[in-house]
């Protein structure tokens, strides 16, 4: 479920608005209010996990790299409409066109640079569950 709630923010490719509202502080807090109020109104622990899983997706969007306009994520609405990006630039971009040249390798090399940077994280909080 919280993978899922990773991924979610970017269903807003649907309608043709990403990295906008979705990829906000202000999506967060609404999707730990509505875990809150809908899965655990007594205990806030998994209210709290989901939008902490939410907020995750945020923070790596913002770490990455975006050659498509506008640039970065909309993370602090409804406070501010600006759209930011930190120059860490720790993952590659990710091309829409599928049509483009070497898309495939590119691609590959992504997903290796996300799991080298990400799998060590994710393999300890496994270790860290099952202890
Ligand atoms: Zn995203």
């Amino acid at each position: 479920m919280f993978g899922l709630l990773g991924v979610a923010p970017d269903l807003d490719f649907l309608v043709g608005a990403h990295s906008a509202y979705t990829h906000s502080l202000g999506a967060t807090v609404l999707v730990g209010l509505a875990a809150w109020a809908l899965v655990s109104p007594r205990s806030g622990l998994i209210a709290l996990a989901c939008a902490a899983a939410w907020g995750s997706h945020l923070l790596l969007d913002w770490l990455g790299t975006d050659g498509s306009a506008p640039i970065g994520v909309m993370a602090l609405w409804p406070f501010d409409a600006g759209y930011y990006l930190s120059s860490a630039g720790w993952f590659l971009p990710i091309h829409r066109n599928l049509a483009q040249p070497g898309i495939a390798a590119h691609t590959l090399r992504a997903i290796g640079l996300e799991l080298l940077l990400i799998g060590p994280l994710a393999a300890a909080a496994i270790w860290l569950r099952r202890r």
